[in-house]
């Protein structure tokens, strides 16, 4: 059974060239009754606004390696550190963290699928994953050293949740196809959160 989830994050643009994420994002804040539902309250975030503009992967620093709690701690100066203090005050902190639940949307260059990459070994997000290889087959789960909150990605900010990485596909270009089946992960994860 699903826990009662209250609050749930998803986040696109954290690298501001994987355009599948940034659409989706920008997609959800002109839609939100997509991903909106009664008993939870969703957030959309663009995270990296200036990124995503220059159509660049970073500006100073890869966002996705400035959430290591010493980084969030010591003020470190740069446009992305500063970035993820703000984005770690809205969503976390990591050890009490105001969404329950956090998706962050990827695209690679590698040919990874439709892949997904917990944010900690909680159940939660190992019952998400069999719940979504339920709905699609092909979805692939990658658990590697970086499965913890002690990781420097921004889905570390809640240990429920996940990074979803597809591919493969050039960096600066949306790929309908791969851009419809993120989407229908990231409605899956709508779907579990809502205690399906
Ligand atoms: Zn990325």
């Amino acid at each position: 059974m699903p826990k009662q989830i209250h609050r749930v994050a998803i986040v696109g643009g954290t690298h501001g060239n994987e355009l599948t994420g940034v659409y989706l994002a920008k997609k959800f804040l002109a839609n939100p009754e997509l991903v909106g539902r009664s008993s939870f309250e969703t957030t959309v975030l663009l995270a990296n606004p200036e990124a995503i503009r220059l159509n660049r992967r970073y500006v100073d620093r890869d966002l996705n390696r400035c959430f290591g709690q010493a980084d969030l701690d010591n003020g470190v100066a740069g446009y992305e550190y500063g970035l993820a203090r703000g984005i770690a005050a809205e969503l976390g902190p990591k050890d009490s963290p105001r969404v329950d639940v956090i998706f962050d949307l990827h695209s690679t260059t590698s040919n990874m699928g439709l892949s997904i990459m917990p944010s900690s070994y909680d159940g939660f997000n190992f019952q998400f994953a069999a719940y979504l290889m339920t709905l699609f087959p092909e979805v692939r789960i990658c658990c590697g050293m970086q499965c913890n909150q002690d990781a420097p990605m921004l889905r570390s900010l809640s240990p429920l949740g996940c990074t979803i990485e597809v591919g493969a596909v050039a960096q600066g270009i949306v790929d309908a196809d791969l851009m419809a089946r993120t989407e229908r992960i990231v409605m899956g994860g709508i779907g579990f959160c809502g205690g399906v």
